[in-house]
């Protein structure tokens, strides 16, 4: 098998973003979940691959070595080409991760140029003049100067990028972009050729960024958001719309939630105002000792196998504080995945093929529940949301992953409405 773009991506969510990026160029894209080894299996016939990681925020030095290890293994399965994910507001610090990952696949590429582009036009991300705007904000003005673990405030990104790496950064910017693919290639020999190692590149709209796809097809490596990554795409020669997967037509369906975040919280009232079974799990019972998970087992049996059912531990912000306050909030994190990931494997042996999973840690700790390391990706319900197809000892289950904040507040029920419907 033979891919034609391997993926590494910084954090999991990340993952499925880049994913269906790929897929909506028209890549069968199969995601895995961590760093894999020889006994990962990759479904059949994929074009692209995508490694998620979770090297975002970690030492400079694990993420490096994991980066390393990612691209080894997306080599053995022949991937002529290496897309580096990162977050499209170039998450990072002065000691990393961007330069020192971008640098390491470099040198073990033998690479001696690479395209940056964070750009991500359909979320507001674009870069002008080597300057990152979130919406009509510079990246220093944005809310994500005040990020918990990755506070931006510079926007500049050569500025930023050369804090991370001892070698040449440069700008091809925009008006050499609107000239087109060859005015691009040009612009990147010529840093190349004056010893510019990163050239960052501006891109305001999807056109800029096919361009640089186009443009930098025959770099060994590429750095940038989910938007160059759809550029890159859209760039190999046309194979048109990646064929949908069907879901399965078979087994029950199931939301399991663990994110609080208000976009979740959102999704579950729609759901349970639209009438349809939801369970809330008491996380501090748990604690305690009660059996939560055979209740809701319990629960679960009792309801008509025809409608989807939602179970979560998702919590309001109050009740959050209260929980993590008795326990502690690794304690608390730990009871949510334990519960949930248990659930997840259980649910499954009770017939469940169709699985939506909120969260980001919470669909870490269902993969890993169900022994899933790497999932075809299918089609997206909403933007950065695809569901996947998993083979699981039980067959074929469609899992869809999302990060907390992401989906419509009706995902929930649209899109189990449609697989049911689609079903029938
Ligand atoms: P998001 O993608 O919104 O960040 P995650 O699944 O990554 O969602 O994180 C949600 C976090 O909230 C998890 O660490 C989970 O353990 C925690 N959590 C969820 N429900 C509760 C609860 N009822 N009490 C305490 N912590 C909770």
């Amino acid at each position: 098998m033979t891919l034609r773009i391997g993926c590494i991506a910084d954090d999991f969510t990340g993952g499925t973003d880049v994913a269906a990026a790929f897929r909506r160029a028209g890549l069968r894209t199969a995601l895995v979940f961590g760093t894999p080894d020889a006994t990962t299996v990759l479904p059949a016939d994929c074009d692209a691959a995508v490694v998620a990681l979770k090297s975002r925020s970690t030492p400079a030095d694990e993420a490096v070595a994991d980066s390393r290890a990612a691209q080894r293994w997306l080599w053995t399965k022949g991937a002529a080409q290496i897309y580096f994910k990162y977050c499209s507001t170039f998450d990072s610090t002065p000691h990393g991760n961007i330069g020192p990952v971008t640098d390491a696949l470099l040198d073990d590429a033998g690479a001696t140029v690479t395209l940056h582009c964070p750009a991500s036009p359909p979320n507001g991300r674009t870069v002008y003049q080597g300057h990152l705007f979130v919406h009509d904000q510079l990246l220093s003005d944005s809310p994500l100067r005040h990020h918990p673990l990755n506070p931006m405030t510079d926007s500049a990104l050569i500025r930023l990028l050369s804090a991370q790496t001892p070698h040449r950064v440069a700008l091809i910017d925009w008006t050499t972009v609107r000239r087109g693919v060859d005015a691009v290639r040009d612009a990147l020999t010529a840093h190349q050729q004056a010893g510019v190692r990163h050239v960052i590149a501006d891109a305001l709209t999807d056109d800029d960024l096919a361009v640089l796809g186009a443009a930098a097809l025959e770099l060994p490596v590429i750095a940038g958001a989910a938007g160059l990554a759809e550029g890159i795409g859209h760039a190999y020669p046309a194979q048109g719309p990646a064929p949908a997967e069907p879901l399965p037509r078979e087994g029950r369906a199931a939301v399991l939630a663990g994110s609080c975040s208000a976009r979740t919280l959102e999704q579950i009232a729609h759901f349970y105002a639209a009438g349809l079974p939801s369970l809330h799990l008491d996380v501090l019972a748990a604690a305690a000792g009660r059996d939560v998970t055979g209740e809701a087992l319990t629960w679960y049996d009792a309801q008509d196998p025809d409608r989807p059912v939602l179970i979560y531990a998702s919590a309001s912000p109050e009740e959050l504080a209260a929980v993590q306050a008795q326990l502690g909030v690794a304690e608390a994190a730990a009871q949510v995945e334990e519960l949930l990931g248990g659930l997840a494997a259980r649910l499954t042996d009770r017939g469940v093929r169709r699985l939506l999973v909120a969260g980001g840690e919470t669909s870490g700790a269902v993969t890993t529940a169900l022994g899933v390391r790497a999932v075809l990706v299918g089609d997206e319900a909403d933007p950065g949301v695809p569901w996947t197809h998993a083979g699981t000892r039980h067959g074929d289950l469609a899992l869809m992953l999302k990060s907390g904040n992401f989906g419509a507040p009706d995902l929930f029920t649209r899109a189990l409405a449609t697989t049911t419907e689609g079903a029938e």
